[in-house]
């Protein structure tokens, strides 16, 4: 089986494919309108969180007022109820008396740090405990002096080390005059602990008197106690804050919080003429709107997360349904198999092409059956067209080899004698001339015999041509018998006249050679009345090549037929040199 190679796939085009589609439609229709949307909700939720921290800041600020009101009001009537009781009184001047009622209501009322009584020239009558009792009337002397309800004082210190104070006054009567204040100092930084929830819901709080010095401050404020609240830059905003304002909500102030952070405050006033600011920072709502942003961002990379996957793994099984049908198409390529694909195991899309593909590959294989059976019938065709083409090529090459054959033979009989067999003139002419190139161009010996039948015209005229034409076969015989090399040639050039050429003969051998053909045609016996001994003889004439004969074979003929001609006058039947 032939090994599978991989079909070598062309793109469809320079810069198209379905990946960078969908990444382009999922930007376009998903990724786009979730940032849109996302940014639109968080603009949306930014602005209904700044609204509901608004509404909290003011809510949390106003509890917190109503519930400081209520505190100063509480312990200020604590002070009334103890002044109206003992006013009108003649143990207004009862120290010991005094003492206890102050004794028993610290030990209700905690928040008191010291109680005095002072009477209508500001001096003490007591207190408690008596260490702190000091000897001057406090701040709250003059306004109890002059109202005829309880009082709050604004942020003083006894003294520059102690801890600063907050006092709440009444004032007592005898006789319907001014006897003297009940007085109940607080420690400040005790009324901050009612403002402490508010640092647990991650505000701020300052507290400022009506003299604009600060009584509290929480600890994300560069403020300190007794400061005045326009020291600072932050302090200046703060105190330009109108009350009013909160009704509407809060104000931003830049810089107010430690590290310059900025800060949404609103001023809330007290029934004491205080003033409570509580600020949210700046950085707690924006915190907040980053979480919501976060979440958003968050939940759009996870949806965006989960369309990718999805989109990722039906585009891999889209890949792996395709490269099904190329391995198919391979198979088909490479084996010419066509087993066909699973419309079940594409999906939906897919099953139209498979089934298209199934066809194609049926029609294809059915195809290649016909042209392999067409190929095979090529084949036999051309394997038996071979056979009938070696036939013939066999059968032209033995006619070639016949007509070589016979041309050979024209070839042959056109240079034989067709009476005696002999050579004729033209095959004299050739074998003469090759004789002559073989011996006598390289120095070797070549004799040639002129023979001419005695009184061979009588010899027709007595019996007839047929008869001698019959005797010249009977003398080439003779003479061939008289031969004994196969070198040897014999050559009737025309009429009665013969030659035989004798190769590597000398002269001498040749005249031997000579007197045999005479012996041989005298011993042939044919009858020749017209010859003077009765019986058919002939004439020889002898010569062999000499160095001067040059290159033409016709000068040693010449001297073989000069030598006839002595044989001839020498009176027949001889061989003469
Ligand atoms: P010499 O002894 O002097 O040779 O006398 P001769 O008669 O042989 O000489 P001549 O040349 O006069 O005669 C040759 C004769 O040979 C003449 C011719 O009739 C005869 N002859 C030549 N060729 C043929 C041939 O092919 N067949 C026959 N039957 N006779 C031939
Ligand atoms: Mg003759
Ligand atoms: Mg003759």
């Amino acid at each position: 089986m032939a090994a599978v190679l991989p079909i070598e796939i062309r793109s469809a085009g320079p810069d198209w494919a379905l990946r960078k589609d969908f990444a382009r439609l999922l930007v376009v229709a998903v990724v786009l309108p979730a940032l849109i949307l996302c940014a639109l909700l968080a603009w949306s939720q930014s602005a209904s969180q700044r609204a509901a921290a608004a509404t909290q800041l003011h809510s949390a600020a106003e509890i917190t007022a109503r519930d400081f009101d209520d505190f100063l009001r509480m312990h200020g009537a604590v002070a009334s109820v103890l002044a109206a009781r003992r006013s009108n009184e003649t143990t207004l001047g009862d120290r010991a008396r005094w003492t206890d009622d102050l004794r028993r209501l610290r030990d209700h009322y905690p928040a008191f740090s010291a109680m005095r009584v002072l009477d209508a020239q500001g001096r003490v009558i007591a207190a408690d405990p008596v260490e702190r009792a000091g000897s001057e009337p406090g701040p709250c002397f003059t306004t109890a002096q002059s109202q005829d309800a309880p009082t709050v004082s604004d942020v003083y210190r006894t003294s520059p080390n102690t801890p600063p104070l907050a006092c709440v006054a009444a004032p007592l009567h005898a006789n319907g005059r001014f006897a003297g204040i009940v007085e109940a100092a607080m420690r400040v930084e005790n009324s901050g602990q009612r403002i402490a929830w508010l640092r647990m819901h991650g505000y701020e709080a300052v507290l400022v008197d009506r003299l604009g010095q600060v009584a509290y401050a929480s600890s994300g404020l560069p403020l300190a106690t007794m400061d005045k609240l326009d020291a600072t830059p932050g302090g200046q905003a703060l105190r330009a804050l109108a009350p009013g304002d909160s009704d509407t909500g809060w104000q931003r102030v830049d810089g107010v919080l430690h590290g310059d952070e900025d800060a949404y405050a609103i001023a809330m006033p007290l029934q004491s003429g205080w003033r409570l600011l509580v600020l949210m920072p700046k950085s707690t709502l924006d915190a907040e709107l980053f979480r919501t942003i976060a979440t958003m961002l968050g939940l759009l990379i996870a949806v965006a997360a989960g369309v990718l996957g999805i989109a990722w793994w039906q585009m891999r099984r889209l890949s792996t349904s395709v490269h099904r049908l190329l391995v198919q198409m391979q198979r088909f390529a490479l084996e010419h198999a066509s087993s066909p694909i699973s419309a079940e195991s594409m999906p939906q899309e897919l099953a139209p092409l498979a089934d298209a593909m199934n066809q194609l590959s049926d029609r294809m294989a059915d195809a290649y059956r016909a042209t392999s059976r067409s190929l095979e019938e090529q084949r036999r065709l051309r394997s038996s067209l071979e056979q009938v083409v070696d036939a013939r090529e066999r059968e032209i090459a033995q006619r070639t080899a016949e007509l070589r054959n016979v041309v050979a033979e024209l070839d042959r009989l056109s240079r034989t004698d067709a009476l005696t067999g002999c050579l004729n003139y033209r095959g004299f002419r050739e074998v003469a001339n090759q004789l002559w190139r073989d011996t006598h161009g390289k120095g070797g010996m070549l004799s040639a015999l002129a023979l001419d039948i005695d009184h061979f015209k009588a010899y027709n005229d007595r019996y007839g041509h047929p008869r001698g034409d019959n005797a010249l076969k009977r003398f080439a015989g003779a003479v061939r018998s008289a031969l004994y090399h196969r070198e040897d040639v014999i050559v009737r050039p025309g009429g009665e006249e013969f030659i035989v050429f004798l190769p590597d003969t000398t002269l001498e051998q040749a005249v031997r050679v000579g007197e045999r053909i005479c012996a041989s045609v005298l011993h042939a016996d044919i009858a020749h009345a017209g010859s003077p001994i009765g019986m058919l003889t002939v004439s020889i004439g002898v010569a062999t090549n000499l160095p001067e004969d040059g290159d033409d074979p016709e000068v040693m003929l010449a001297r073989a037929d000069a030598a006839l001609y002595r044989a001839k006058h020498a009176g027949r039947n001889r061989v003469s040199l």
